[in-house]
Order: C-alpha cells, then structure tokens, then sequence
C-alpha cells in the first residue's frame, strides 16, 4: 500500500506521475517479495521444523566457528547435551503428537534458559546441544540444572486434557577449560558425560571429567 500525499492539492499529479509511481511501487512489492522468499528458504535450511532450533548441520557450522574464535581469543566456553529420558515410553503411552509437544516445551525451556547469543541446536530425535560461549564448568552446570529442573516440575496436557510430568532430562557438560580441542572433542566429551548420567539413573547433570575414565558398569555390553 503506497500512501501519497500532495502538497499542489486535487489533480497536482499527472497521469505520467502515478504511471512511474506504480511502477516504482511494484518494484518495491517484487524486492520486498524476494526478501521474504530469501528468509523463508534460509530458514528452512537452518531451522528445525519442530522446535526452530538451529539443525544439526547449521548448529554444527554455528558452533565450528563460535568454538575456533573462542579459542584464539582464550576465553572460557561450555558445551551442554541433553537427551530426554525413556522418550519412547512417553511416545508409547501418550502418542507421538505429545512427543512432539514435549520436544517444543524443552526447546522453549532452553532457549528461556540461555542467553540470545548462545548456540541451542536440535541435534536430532529428543537429543538437544548448546553452546554457551564466555560460560565456564559451573556456570554451563548452572544453566543445565535450571533447564533439568524446570523439565523435572513441568505438566504438559496429555490427549484425555489430563495434564501429566514431561519426560525427565539428562544432560552432560563440558568446558574448553577442561581440556577440550575443539568442537568434535568438546561433544564427545558433553556426550560422555551425558552417557554416564543416563547409566547413574537419568534425570541429572554430570561435568565431563577427564581424568576420570569412564566407569567400568558405565561401558556398552560387548557385542556377542
Ligand atoms: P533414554 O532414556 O535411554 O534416552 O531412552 P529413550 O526412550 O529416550 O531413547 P530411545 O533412543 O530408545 O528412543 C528415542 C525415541 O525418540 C524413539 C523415537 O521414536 C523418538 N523420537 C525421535 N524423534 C522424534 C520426534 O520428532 N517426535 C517424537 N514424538 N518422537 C521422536
Ligand atoms: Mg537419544
Ligand atoms: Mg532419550
């Protein structure tokens, strides 16, 4: 919608006028057209369909660059990953719909828990990745135990309007200060520690420890 106002009063702007104004008009409507073509197939790209949390390969792109900046510069940074507990029984008894209910409220409890310019990422099913840049072990353990509380209280309606608990969380932690190289050994590290938190009974946090190994019991039943 173009409003024109003109300063000559009725009949100032002449035929030629409002030709060329029209046309500048639909120049205007094809640029702004474009732009919005070019933010919906950029975030379709990027953005989970689910959640809008950045995907697996945006969020992996996102957090190579965040992690080798942060390195040159020597500053602290974290790395959380969470995975919903026993998922699947919630999936089975409540349907996948609510599944899929679960997996926005815990997007929404992360991004609420995070600062703008960290990195929240669907890294794929109920598994979630953050990167906390500027946060060391404690505070990265600090937003962890907010998110996994703010999980382990919530009630979500379930089909029937009964509202029923959301799935627990368990999250692993790791920190660059920890010994961390990079992206893929600050995951692995996040994902062994998350690991550990699922075999000592699901629904907590554990910080990687390096000098630990992990526990004997902790270690996949060898393969028959
Ligand atoms: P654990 O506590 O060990 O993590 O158990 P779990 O049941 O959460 O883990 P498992 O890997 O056995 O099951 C994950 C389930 O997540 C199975 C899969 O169907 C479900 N899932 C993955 N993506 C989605 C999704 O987008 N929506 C829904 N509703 N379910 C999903
Ligand atoms: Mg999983
Ligand atoms: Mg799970």
């Amino acid at each position: 919608l173009l409003m024109l106002h003109s300063k000559g009063g009725p009949g100032a702007l002449r035929a030629q006028d409002i030709d060329f104004l029209r046309a500048l008009a639909d120049l205007a409507s094809l640029a702004i057209h474009h732009a919005r073509l070019f933010e919906s197939t950029r975030d379709a790209a990027c953005l989970d369909g689910l959640t809008g949390l950045l995907n697996h390969g945006a969020f992996t792109t996102a957090a190579e660059e965040r992690i080798a900046q942060t390195l040159k510069e020597g500053h602290p940074l974290s790395i959380l990953m969470l995975d919903a507990d026993h998922f699947k029984v919630c999936n089975d008894t409540h349907g996948h719909p609510f599944g899929d209910k679960v997996l926005v409220a815990l997007a929404r409890t992360l991004k609420a828990q995070v600062r703008p310019t960290d990195l929240v990422g669907r890294w794929g099913g109920e598994e979630f990745v953050v990167v906390l840049p500027e946060a060391d072990m404690e505070m990265a353990f600090g937003v962890a135990e907010r998110v996994r509380r703010a999980m382990s209280s919530m009630r979500l309606p379930a089909p029937g309007g009964l509202k029923v608990p959301a799935p627990t969380v368990s999250i692993g932690v790791a920190s660059l200060e920890a010994g961390g190289k990079g992206f893929a050994e600050l995951l692995q590290a996040s994902d062994t520690a998350l690991y550990c938190a699922k075999r000592a009974g699901r629904n907590r946090t554990l910080r990687f420890d390096p000098t630990k190994p992990i526990p004997e019991e902790s270690l996949p039943e060898a393969e028959s």
